[in-house]
Order: structure tokens, then sequence, then C-alpha cells
């Protein structure tokens, strides 16, 4: 399935709301976006001011759509990431003659990319996946950049020292730039394989195949060493500059704070592959669909490790108060006074990036956070429950941790029932409910709407 079918799937369902009005790119487009933030429909922008493409918002902007992507419930999201993961399958590969659209010399004003906060530093894009190669060809890579508009034919690139860092710094080292496919308007399934975080050397195109069941075809660029997905709406064709970096940002990321100003490498536009009738993809940061984007593959592998060490994992939500990035809920059935803590160990070595952790019973709602809160105001003993980990590593996205070195100490609360006090002092109340004051209630809820 392309991102172009999936679109149309979503619009037979009633998930996308078209905006008709003439829309600015410049912040207004973003507030829209922000007001429908939770839970809200797919934006489809048809009018937007000064260009003639559309674009779409809040794609992934829930668990049920990104479900829906995947065809899976969301009982199965977690095992289907991890077994993707553990078996990457290659993607066919075409030529760049197979592409069916247009090829066109770089104008990247021409292309409605929008500029979302007050203090932000200009446009940037914000859903493109980009591939890229090792120099001497060996090892391919797939990540999530954000990249800031600097005129027609250029950009400055967020390089996070991970894999695509890496790469770069090897081309560096061979005295070359670095090729790149930057692809925007790919299937929920690209964007998810390109948040997670396999080794280095696995290229996350493969897991992406995998997740979508062998269905990924990927196109050779014109004028580059790199690919991208044949269905993508957009392709930019770039080299990352080794030699030139300018100062990138201010600007907002996941946790709605602004990052600071870094140099970081210039990429040179060299051609542009295109659908005739392209539609640009935007995420807004620290939206919803950011936050789920970059959790879900987290909340996968600490479903993987806290299952390791208790068991059963019920329900693991990377909070949208925690940035969808920082804070962990995670639900358990326990054997063992103890297990809850180490559930919490675990979690925190899955995800480095995690600052609190709270663990609670299978009959608590992760993502009810009134639940999370009762049961840390019933069932939680800090003298006994809570944990503290000073100096350890976590997110430089976080801004009370330490900027340069992104140390940070984490907390864990261990919300379980413990085994040792009696049980039935632990016990949800219940009120017996009849048929008839069923639907009493659900007349009143009726008419109360
Ligand atoms: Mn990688």
């Amino acid at each position: 399935m392309s991102f172009r079918q999936f679109l149309n799937e979503m619009d037979s369902c009633g998930e996308v709301l078209r905006v008709k009005d003439n829309v600015s790119t410049k912040f207004d487009m973003s507030y829209v976006i922000k007001s429908f933030d939770n839970e809200g429909p797919i934006l489809m922008f048809e009018s937007v001011k000064g260009f003639s493409t559309k674009v779409v918002a809040n794609l992934c902007g829930t668990r049920k759509r990104i479900c829906k992507a995947l065809g899976v419930d969301q009982s199965q999201l977690y095992p289907k990431l991890l077994e993707a993961l553990k078996s990457p399958r290659k993607p066919r590969v075409l030529e760049a003659d197979a592409f069916e659209g247009i090829c066109e010399e770089p104008n990247l004003y021409k292309i409605p990319i929008l500029t979302h906060f007050e203090r932000d530093a200009g446009p940037y894009i914000t859903a493109a996946v980009i591939h890229a190669k090792d120099p001497r060809g060996e090892v391919e890579n797939v990540s999530i950049h954000r990249l800031q508009v600097l005129d027609e034919k250029h950009l400055a690139i967020r390089l996070v020292p991970r894999h695509l860092y890496k790469l770069w710094q090897n081309a560096k080292a061979s005295g070359v730039d670095l090729d790149v496919a930057i692809a925007i308007g790919v299937h929920p399934a690209v964007l998810l394989a390109a948040a997670s975080s396999p080794p280095f050397g696995i290229n996350e195109f493969e897991i992406a195949n995998s997740i979508m069941n062998n269905e990924l075809t990927l196109i050779q660029c014109r004028n580059v060493d790199a690919c991208a997905p044949m269905d993508a709406e957009l392709i930019l064709e770039g080299k990352i500059s080794t030699t030139k970096e300018v100062p990138e940002g201010p600007f907002v990321d996941i946790t709605g704070t602004y990052d600071i100003v870094r140099n970081q490498p210039v990429v040179e536009i060299v051609n542009v592959m295109r659908r005739e009738d392209y539609i640009y993809q935007a995420i807004l940061p620290s939206g919803a669909e950011h936050k789920l984007l970059m959790g879900l593959p987290r909340e996968a592998s600490i479903y993987e490790a806290v299952s390791k060490v208790v068991p059963k994992v019920h329900a693991v939500n990377l909070s949208f108060g925690g940035g969808g990035w920082l804070h962990a809920i995670i639900s358990i059935e326990k054997q063992l006074d103890g297990d809850g803590k180490n559930a919490l160990l675990a979690a925190f070595a899955a995800h480095p990036s995690l600052k609190h952790a709270i663990v609670v019973d299978s009959d608590i709602d992760v993502y009810n956070l009134v639940d999370v809160e009762w049961a840390i105001a019933t069932r939680f003993q800090a003298s006994e429950d809570l944990i503290v980990i000073p100096n350890a590593r976590g997110s430089t996205l976080d801004s009370s941790a330490d900027q340069e070195t992104g140390t940070t100490s984490k907390m864990g609360i261990d919300a379980t029932i413990p085994f040792t006090k009696p049980r039935d002092k632990f016990e949800r109340a219940k009120i017996p409910v009849s048929v008839n004051a069923k639907k009493l209630v659900e007349k009143l809820l009726n008419i109360s709407k």
C-alpha cells in the first residue's frame, strides 16, 4: 500500500477533514493542526496560500490510524514491529528510469514548507525520511531528520550523533560529500521503521518492507547514489556537505521547547523527483503525530525488555505529557514483590532517553492519567517504592538535563500493589450495575450530547 492509497482509505473511513479555506504555511497552518492535536482527524489543506500544492497533516496522529496502516489491532502492534526488527527483508530496487513522476530543477521555495513556532529559525521540513549509504556502499541507513530551509537549493540538516552522523563522518574521512535521498509523503510503515533504532548496519527500509509484507519498492535516484520509496510523493536528491556548516535552529522539538542553535551541515539539493500532483506531508513538531511516530518504536522496545523480567506486560504508554519520549507508564502482571522495580530497570535500559517511569498493575489503564495518578495515590510509598538514579545518560531534548552531556536524574515509581499488605485494602470499589441503570445512563449521556 502506498501513502496515497492509505490516505484514500482513511478518507473513505471518514478520517479526513478537508480544509478548503486559504491557509498560510507560516504559523496559521501550525495553529490549525495544533488545534486538532488530540485524537483529531487527518487534515487536508486544499488551498495553500501562495502554493498550488496540497498539504496533509496529522496522518499518523492517532494510535488507531497507525494500527490501520500496519494492518494490526493494538494488541499486535508491538509484536508486529518487533518481528519486523528481527526479520529485515530486502525490498525491490528499480532503476531511476522506472520513475513515473516529474523530474525538475530544485526550488525549495515552490514547496509549501511550514514555519511552525514563533521563534523557529524559519521553514522546516519535518516528515523527511533520509536514505544514505556508507562511501563503500556496505552500510545503508534510513532515518528522520529536521531540515531547515536556507534558500532555493539548500537546507541545514540536524544530525544527532547516531547512524546518519556516522555515515557522514565516514564520508568526511574519505573527503567526499554524502549522497542522500530525502523522501516526503511515504507510507506510515516507512516512517515508523525510520524512527526505530535497529543496530548500525541494519537498513531500515528492510524493516519497513518486513512490516509491509514485502510490498515496499524503492527507486534509485537519478543524480545521487541513494534511493527512496518509489511511491513517495516527493523526493529531494541531495548531498550533505562535509565541509560547509551553518547555525541550525532554534527549532521546537518533541517536548514543545526550543532546541538550541548548533552548527550543522548544509545539504545541497541537486534534483527533485515528484508525483505530478504531489501532496506535501507536514508533521507538527511536538504534536501527537510526532510523539507517536517517535514513541511507538520505543514503546515496543520497552515492551520487549520488560517482558523478559516479569510474567506479562499489558501495555506501555510513552505519555504525551512527557513529550511521547521522557515518560513511560507500564502495566504489568507481577509474580513477586520486586518485579515492579525490575520492570523499571528494564524500561530504563531499553529506552536510554527515558527519564520518569511508572509501573502499575494490569487493572490500571495506562492511557488514563487519572487512573495512573490514583494508583500512585493508593499503592505507592516513596520510602519503599521509589528509585532515583542520578547522573545517568538522558535526552538533550529535556531542558532540565545537562545540555552539554545529556546527563539527567532518572526516577522510577513502582505503583503496583505490594503482596506483603492485605490485598482487599487495595480493591477498587465497584457499583453493581443493573441492566436498567445501564440503559438509563446511556439515555442520559445521549441527551447531554
Ligand atoms: Mn539506523
